[in-house]
């Protein structure tokens, strides 16, 4: 299986190899930059090989780069819309230092503007920043509802892939707490949920998944993960989303708070429960 978590890009590309080695994870996740969206560094293209070079004598599986969540595609100012279509744009043109893996975004609160609204405009930043050369694939991150936020539903996010000439460049990433509390019952009903899902998106379009347990109940619409095992899902639910014969064969990311210390224990633990 495919299963890693959230490192710190901190000390570099090279370093994120050596940490997901030291605790048995053969995927990760990392951000292209700070999430409050400031400058990116210079890529240091050995460093980057270097990892390239750990992954394939590792058997890594995909790298899923996540976009900083403060920008906001659907915001009503226009500097804010164009500040995240700049940001998106370059990180789009790195991620081909690190090519054919994945990046994963929050599709934007619309502030009151109203769901139709805030999709058009989504739909015009990707239209923007996604270019045919690119190898990488554009991933919509399954939201809780919090507020604004659009994306809770699988709807919204099928007319967001619609709307973009690009779109078999792209595909959602399902967020494990995301989904329970924006009201999808994985935990009784995992079945009904990915049915509902491949009969809206399509599963054909699903390529990775967020790992997280829940500090709240179904339909909360709160976005607060917690550790496996410790929240409202608990340790069977998560152990039926990764051993699901629709699901087992997708990228696993651990985003619970946890030190890498922590997420080693967790994915041994999981591990340990699969085999
Ligand atoms: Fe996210
Ligand atoms: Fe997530
Ligand atoms: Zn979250």
């Amino acid at each position: 299986m495919y299963i890693g978590c959230h490192l710190s890009t901190s000390n570099g590309f090279e370093s994120m190899g050596k940490d997901a080695l030291s605790i048995g994870a053969n995927v990760f996740q990392f951000f292209t930059r700070n999430p409050r969206g400031s400058k990116a560094k210079d890529i240091d293209i050995t460093d980057v090989e270097k990892l390239i070079k750990i992954g394939e004598e590792n058997g890594f599986g995909k790298l899923l780069a996540h976009a900083p969540y403060t920008l906001n595609p659907a915001s009503d100012k226009i500097r804010t819309r164009e500040f995240a279509k700049l940001v998106m744009e370059d990180d789009l043109n790195r991620m081909e230092y690190l090519p054919n893996n994945l990046y994963n975004f929050h599709p934007g609160s619309h502030v009151g503007q109203g769901v139709e609204t805030g999709i058009d405009y989504i739909i015009d930043l990707l239209n923007h920043v996604i270019k045919p050369h690119h190898t990488t694939t554009i991933l919509l991150e399954t939201m809780a509802g919090k507020g604004t936020e659009i994306g809770r539903s699988f709807e919204e996010l099928r007319w967001i892939l619609d709307g973009v000439r690009l779109s078999n460049k792209m595909g959602v990433c399902l967020d494990t707490c995301h989904i329970y509390d924006g009201g999808y019952d994985i935990v009784n009903d995992l079945d009904g949920v990915l049915g509902e899902f491949d009969r809206i998106i399509g599963l054909d379009r699903l390529y990775a998944i967020h790992l997280n347990d829940s500090k709240n109940p179904l339909g909360s619409k709160k976005d607060r993960h917690e550790k496996i095992g410790d929240g409202n899902i608990g340790l069977e639910g998560i152990l039926n989303v990764v051993r699901h014969p629709k699901l087992r064969h997708l990228p696993f990311y651990l985003e619970t708070p946890n030190e890498l210390e922590g997420y080693g224990k967790e994915i041994e633990m999981i591990k340990s429960k699969l085999a």
